[in-house]
């Protein structure tokens, strides 16, 4: 058995209804100043309410269960396994705007692996939630370490924050990039060179 990672994020209870949801969006199209009751805005609250679902579909996976199938059999395998340029969409908490970027995933084994898949499903599971990308980042990498026990996880994230490029200082191309290093990733200079190497950014 392993060790369940802390600090899930929550599952909200008392969910409003879905015509409470509709709703909601028919005063926020009134609040930007349209009319709900035209023609071209009747099925939107509809289509807004589908789309969340779609967006936070990350609050009803289990990212630990995702990890929980491992392999053994890797002939000695012990070097770094990266997944490269996985396609991330989140949400940021602050403005409920999109969140656009890629994120590389990393683990060195100590002597099980796991399906290669299973890692960009981990990414999606804490994306399509609410989020700041600084704890999106460590959840991956926490959730990886507590699960798999490798020798190291490494995680970097770089994306644009629609907050940042269509509102406020409208800072167009301005990207983030946050990592959390682990394990030997953290304590061993050449290995994580060696990573930063392979994902591209030395
Ligand atoms: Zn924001």
């Amino acid at each position: 058995m392993v060790a369940k990672p802390l600090a899930e994020t929550p599952i909200p209870i008392a969910r409003p209804s879905r015509a409470e949801a509709e709703a909601a969006v028919r005063t926020l199209l009134r609040w930007a100043g349209d009319d709900p009751a035209r023609e071209g805005l009747l099925d939107t609250p509809a289509r807004v309410v589908r789309s969340y679902e779609e967006f936070f579909a990350g609050y009803a996976v289990d990212p630990v269960a995702l990890l929980e199938r491992t392999f053994a059999e890797t002939e000695g395998y012990d070097e770094i396994v990266l997944l490269k340029d996985i396609r991330l969409e989140s949400y940021c908490e602050h403005h409920m705007v999109p969140i656009i970027g890629r994120a590389h995933v990393a683990y060195l084994p100590s002597n099980r692996v796991v399906g290669i898949s299973k890692l960009a499903r981990v990414v999606n599971a804490y994306a399509k939630r609410l989020q700041i990308q600084e704890k999106l980042t460590a959840q991956i990498a926490n959730t990886i370490e507590a699960v798999l026990q490798p020798r190291g996880v490494g995680v970097v994230i770089e994306s644009e924050h629609q907050c940042m490029t269509t509102r406020g200082v409208h800072q167009h191309g301005a990207s983030m990039v946050t990592s959390r290093m682990l394990g030997v990733f953290r304590d061993d200079a050449n290995t994580r060179r060696e990573l930063m190497a392979l994902i591209g950014r030395s």
